[in-house]
């Protein structure tokens, strides 16, 4: 298969870039996965801004114009025009002589490519999740590829066979390794606020503003450690998690959350955003 680097379309055997490249040597860069349903964007503007602003707080300069027309080029080229796929692309700082400081002038690198997606069926899926300590740094509104964190933290439920691995940071619930959380309690959604605590997830964001369209009440507040045993309901919503119902939370070798039947409110919430997907 094919991917797209620094202006050209190579093999990925042939795609090569420099040891001294700032993102290979110090996590130097951002990224972004944008989904298609059936080769048709979904929330790819949101994506987009997210990039720039990802962009704009670590102070690198990069003309993102082309990449809305690049990523159906990305689909083509991997053959996934027609198919549920997705495309990951990351700009990270560039190649320059190791310095603590970063340097000016410097070309930036960029790599995209397409992948296949599984995007059906996630109504019929649920997760078993880990709640863990949130050993991140501070700044994870910042869609930064400096995983080590994200990835430290998803090997430990990935060990245990569960699916995701859940945050808190001093007693509030953040998020997931790679997914935000919502929780339902009696008629109401919460999720943690925006800021920098957490990823500003664009699936998050959609179904917040589908909550609001379903009249279903929806709160951005933290939920914390302590409230974990008076939940109804957990979701995790991300680009290819969707919206996944969690039915069993373990902290500490415990199991603290345990659900089975899925409420009114998370199915409509979940048939509403097929809807969405389907009529794009
Ligand atoms: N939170 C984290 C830490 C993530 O890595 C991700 C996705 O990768 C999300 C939340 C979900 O964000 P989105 O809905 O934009 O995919």
């Amino acid at each position: 298969s094919e991917v797209y680097l620094n202006g050209s379309w190579l093999k990925t055997e042939e795609a090569k870039i420099s040891v001294f490249d700032r993102g290979f040597m110090h996590g130097d860069g951002i990224y972004e996965v944008t989904p298609f349903y059936n080769g048709m964007a979904f929330l790819l503007e949101d994506h987009l801004e997210r990039l720039n602003y990802c962009l704009e707080q670590i102070g690198l300069n990069f003309d993102t114009s082309e990449i809305k027309n690049l990523v159906y080029e990305a689909l083509e080229r991997a053959g996934l025009s027609n198919s549920d796929a997705a495309v990951y692309m990351q700009i990270s700082r560039g190649m320059a002589p190791r310095t603590h400081f970063i340097p000016n002038d410097i070309q930036p690198t960029f790599l995209m490519y397409a992948f296949p997606a599984t995007l059906e069926g996630f109504e019929n899926k649920s997760w078993k999740v880990l709640l863990s300590k949130d050993l991140r740094w501070h700044r994870c509104d910042i869609k930064t590829t400096s995983w080590l964190a994200n990835t430290m933290a998803n090997s430990k439920s990935h060990e245990l066979g569960l699916n995701e691995t859940i945050l808190y940071r001093d007693q509030v619930i953040t998020e997931g390794s790679h997914s935000s959380i919502f929780f339902i309690k009696g008629n109401s959604i919460y999720t943690h606020p925006e800021g920098p605590a957490i990823l500003l997830g664009i699936t998050r964001k959609f179904v917040i503003g589908l909550c609001r369209e379903l009249g279903i009440e929806i709160r951005e507040k933290p939920v914390l450690l302590s409230e974990i045993g008076n939940i109804d309901e957990i979701f995790c919503t991300g680009t290819t998690t969707q919206i996944m119902q969690v039915n069993e939370m373990i902290f500490e070798g415990k199991s603290v959350f345990k659900n089975c039947r899925k409420s009114e409110t998370l199915k409509k919430l979940q048939s509403a955003f097929k809807e969405k997907t389907l009529k794009l």
